[in-house]
């Protein structure tokens, strides 16, 4: 099979498809391996490490795209790569169809066969691959919100770790799942008080269990939320309910109970965000400012991290790859389920209930 990497073209995203490992295991087994000039250059692999690995390096995306009988990127189509996709081309990278009606007409248009990351799902309804990017995103919550606490970027100038004498910060984080856990184990490490509530009381046993005694949990309700804001430096919220729109935990008149210069990091944003007052944001402006409070809602935060999200990743997206790859993408899901529930879109049908739902189609 011929499988295509083309640059990511999305606003500052960073990442890239596939690294040189996984061009080395895919050639190693008969493959073809086109890769757009320059594609790993922000994730630190040059061209000569793909080339050494048995890659072809192209000049054009428009070539990858047309050669290849597989496309494997981070990052959904951009509009200028609509007219790229073809009939029976495989493309396997993220899509979030529900909140791209554009794109989806795109891809039905196109007759590509679109397998989509953030569908494909274990038996046990884990989502493997949205996994390692969540502990990304967790992680640079902290990074994030301890960086815009300080007095410069109008934060409340509080150091999330205190020191001898003063009192740490105060992190509260809303969601315990993949984010919440991460964003948890940072916060409580650099040595902020740090509080996460969730509505899954198994979630916060599981919380407890693991994370230092000093990390407290509670019950998310709208009487807890309420209190908690009002004396905590830095927000987080991590909510995710699978398959609906994320639900308003912090809605705009909560913000009055806030001390100014509180931060906001909503994670959830991609999923339309947890805090009312939540709207999108990219890196190259990353924040806005609402009642004094500042927000944070970068909807591709691990594409600033590139070097380590990157192998996150590819961590995860290439066994299924490999799979793709070796039996050609019909064979591929009816042999592992994970890979099933990926199928997003076939020869211009919307396959995925849920999608289907969303604009009203045939399914
Ligand atoms: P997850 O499913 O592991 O965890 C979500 C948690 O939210 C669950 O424990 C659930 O019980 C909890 N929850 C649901 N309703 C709640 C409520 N009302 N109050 C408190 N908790 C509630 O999901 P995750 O992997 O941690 O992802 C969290 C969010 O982060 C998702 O929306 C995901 O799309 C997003 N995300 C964003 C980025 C980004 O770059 N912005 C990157 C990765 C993930």
């Amino acid at each position: 099979m011929i499988i295509g990497v083309p640059r990511e073209i999305k606003n500052n995203e960073n990442r890239v498809g596939l690294t040189p490992a996984g061009v080395h295991e895919l050639v190693k087994r008969g493959h073809e391996v086109l890769i757009e000039t320059h594609s790993g250059a922000a994730s630190g692999f040059r061209n000569d490490d793909y080339e050494e690995a048995g890659a072809k390096i192209i000049l054009t995306g428009d070539e990858v795209w047309g050669r290849a009988d597989m496309i494997v990127k981070v990052k959904e189509p951009e509009e200028r790569e609509y007219k790229l996709a073809r009939k029976d081309q495989l493309i396997f990278c993220f899509f979030h169809f529900s909140s791209h009606r554009k794109l989806t007409y795109a891809m039905m248009d196109s007759g590509a066969v679109c397998l989509a990351y953030e569908t494909v799902e274990c038996t046990d309804k884990s989502l493997p691959i949205l996994v390692p990017m969540s502990e990304v995103a967790g992680r640079m919550a902290i990074q994030q919100g301890a960086r815009y606490l300080e007095k410069p970027v109008m934060g409340r100038g509080v150091l999330l770790g205190g020191v001898p004498g003063v009192t740490p910060g105060k992190v509260l984080i809303i969601g315990a799942g993949v984010v919440g856990v991460q964003a948890a184990k940072m916060a409580s490490g650099l040595g902020a008080h740090v509080t996460i509530v969730d509505t899954n009381i198994e979630r916060l046993r599981y919380v407890n269990d693991i994370l230092p005694p000093h990390v407290v949990t509670m019950f998310s309700s709208e009487y807890n939320i309420r209190k908690l804001i009002t004396n905590h430096d830095l927000i987080v919220g991590a909510v995710l309910v699978p398959g609906a729109k994320c639900p308003t935990v912090v809605t705009r008149d909560m913000l009055k109970l806030m001390r100014p210069g509180t931060v906001i990091v909503d994670v959830s944003v991609d999923q339309g965000g947890c805090i009312e007052t939540c709207k999108p944001t990219t890196h190259e402006n990353p924040t806005y400012i609402v009642d004094g409070i500042l927000h944070y809602c970068v909807t591709n935060m691990p594409g600033a991290v590139p070097y380590t999200s990157t192998i996150a990743l590819t961590n995860s997206t290439f066994p299924y790859i490999l799979q793709l790859a070796d039996k050609g993408w019909k064979k591929a899901c009816l042999d592992n389920y994970e890979l099933l529930k990926g199928l997003n879109i076939i020869n211009g049908e919307v396959v995925y209930r849920e999608v289907a739902a969303t604009f009203d189609l045939h399914y």
